[in-house]
């Protein structure tokens, strides 16, 4: 075991155990990519090594909420995350491992890229962004170079949710990271920046593919954000119409009128030898909905798990060495080159008449129940989240963002009479603590706000291919304040 990086951990024998640790694949902007083996299976993996001072301890809870979310997501274009292991002073994420390097050296090595190439990867790149989107995960960092290849130019894209926590300030902090691919809305720090930002990014991505430079640069960084903020590139001659025609529909400085996922399957330029499995977005299986492989788990049997640990562990979404295994081996059989050539991937989630059921690794998601508690919308998840947090800045809640269509809310009401009132003019969006060192600057008067203090989680969930659904949860507090808040909620999404 090279072991530079478990040797600095607090428990270095057992860690990375299961892993035989090998050569440097990259150094990233908060530590290392290392190739490992693991062991039990022989399969290689690449594993990334966090060190846990760059991750503030705020921001350690989204990490891991996130990386949870991650876990489940099986894509052909989105390189899987498969365990999460935390010491001390480390976070490794062991991840697939890539063998042919970034898009980036690509497009370095090769210069710009045939039209039919680069619809190859952009193809592939926008199902891998879909199905994050549609899993409510937005990666925000997308760039040439978190975008991995394969020695048959298959795209994975890299660092989904990872890159989200470590977004603040990445851009400026960092020597290697420029902000080139961010969107107006991500420069300019608007209210909201929802999964609109990726799309800008894809569609500079899909600039840097056929001209071979990128549509936004200059010396400085006012300068790049000026033309960034403006809208302002030009195309080179050889651009064909139907790909000019894509581009500037996507980079429009509006998130509102800027093509959404849907609009861009539509173009034409998009839909030309599009490889079937991607036609529709039926490629989003998750591992909670794939059913369980039999002849996967009686392998994994083999190696000395018991059947039906393994299968009790896999239908309870378990993090274990046997799930490991078992997702290790199952991908492994059903690579993205066996897939994408038999097109097994379109698969229904759910059938709906099948005399064998089969098992599935979750109960039904909620677009299969009949009744719903909370606030249904026809709505984007962007509009909707932009509404919310409107409303909660009028009825003075303040909020905490835990993930994009996540966040823990504060209201403290003693000091308005009622929620409309405008009677707290600090900051609204505190830190969700910060009543806490309110309390020891001014005692008397914030005592009494803190024993009605309500404390709710709002989040947004997909319930069908169109409708979301808007949940809140009391966390803490006198219910009937809670009531009270959801009622003024409630008054202001139907005004
Ligand atoms: P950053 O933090 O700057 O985004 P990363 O930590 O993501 O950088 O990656 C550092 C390097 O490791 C990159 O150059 C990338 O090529 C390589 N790398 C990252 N993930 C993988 C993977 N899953 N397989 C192979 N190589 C990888
Ligand atoms: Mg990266």
């Amino acid at each position: 075991m090279d072991g530079s990086a478990a040797r600095a951990s607090s428990s270095p024998s057992s860690s990375l155990s299961n892993y035989r640790v090998g050569k440097t694949l990259g150094i990233g902007a908060f530590g290392k990519v290392k190739l490992a083996l693991h062991i039990l299976t022989g399969i290689k993996v690449a594993i990334k090594i966090l060190d846990r001072q760059s991750i503030n301890v705020s921001e350690a809870e989204k990490v891991r909420r996130e990386i949870n979310n991650l876990r489940l997501f099986s894509h052909p274009h989105i390189v899987r995350l498969y365990e999460v292991i935390e010491t001390r002073h480390k976070i490794y994420v062991v991840m697939e491992y890539m063998n042919a390097g970034e898009l980036f050296d690509y497009i370095t090595e090769n210069g710009r890229l045939k039209e039919d190439e680069a619809r190859h990867f952009f193809q592939q790149i926008i199902s891998g962004v879909e199905c994050c989107h549609l899993h409510m995960v937005v990666h925000r960092d997308l760039k040439p170079e978190n975008l991995l290849l394969d020695l048959k130019r298959n795209i994975k894209i890299a660092d989904f949710g990872l890159s989200n926590i470590m977004r603040d300030g990445h851009f400026l902090r960092t020597n290697c990271g420029s902000p080139n691919y961010a969107a107006p809305e991500v420069i300019s720090k608007k209210l909201y920046a929802g999964p609109e930002v990726d799309i800008w990014s894809c569609g500079v991505i899909l600039y840097a593919l056929l001209c071979g430079r990128l549509p936004f640069d200059d010396d400085n960084l006012p300068g790049l954000c000026a033309k960034i903020n403006n809208g302002v590139y030009t195309f080179p001659n050889h651009l064909s119409h139907g790909a000019r025609d894509l581009i500037s529909r996507i980079l429009i400085v509006d998130p509102i009128t800027r093509l959404s996922i849907p609009e861009i399957r539509q173009h034409p330029w998009f839909q030309l030898h599009i490889p079937r499995y991607l036609v529709t977005h039926s490629v989003t299986a998750t591992y909670g909905t794939r059913k369980i492989e039999e002849d996967v788990v009686l392998e994994v049997a083999k190696m000395g798990f018991d059947v039906h640990k393994v299968i009790e562990s896999l239908q309870n979404g378990m993090q274990n060495e046997a799930t490991l295994t078992y997702y290790l081996l199952s991908d492994k059989r059903f690579s993205v080159h066996h897939n994408c050539l038999k097109n097994e991937l379109v698969e229904p989630l759910i059938k709906a008449h099948d005399d064998h059921p089969e098992v599935y690794l979750r109960p039904l998601s909620a677009d299969q129940r009949k009744w719903a508690l909370g606030f249904q919308s026809q709505a984007s998840p962007r509009e909707t989240m932009t509404d919310v947090l409107k409303i909660l800045h009028k009825l003075n809640v303040r909020w905490k963002e835990i993930g994009h269509y996540n966040m823990k809310c504060l209201w403290l009401p003693l000091l308005s009479s009622r929620p409309n009132d405008t009677l707290y003019d600090g900051p609204t969006q505190l830190n969700y603590n910060d009543d806490l060192d309110l309390s020891i600057s001014c005692p008397s008067r914030v005592g009494v706000r803190l024993q009605n203090a309500v404390r709710f989680e709002i989040q947004l969930y997909k319930a069908s291919e169109e409708s979301y659904l808007l949940d809140l949860q009391m966390i803490h507090g006198p219910p009937f304040l809670f009531l009270e808040i959801c009622a003024a909620f409630f008054a202001s999404v139907v005004a």
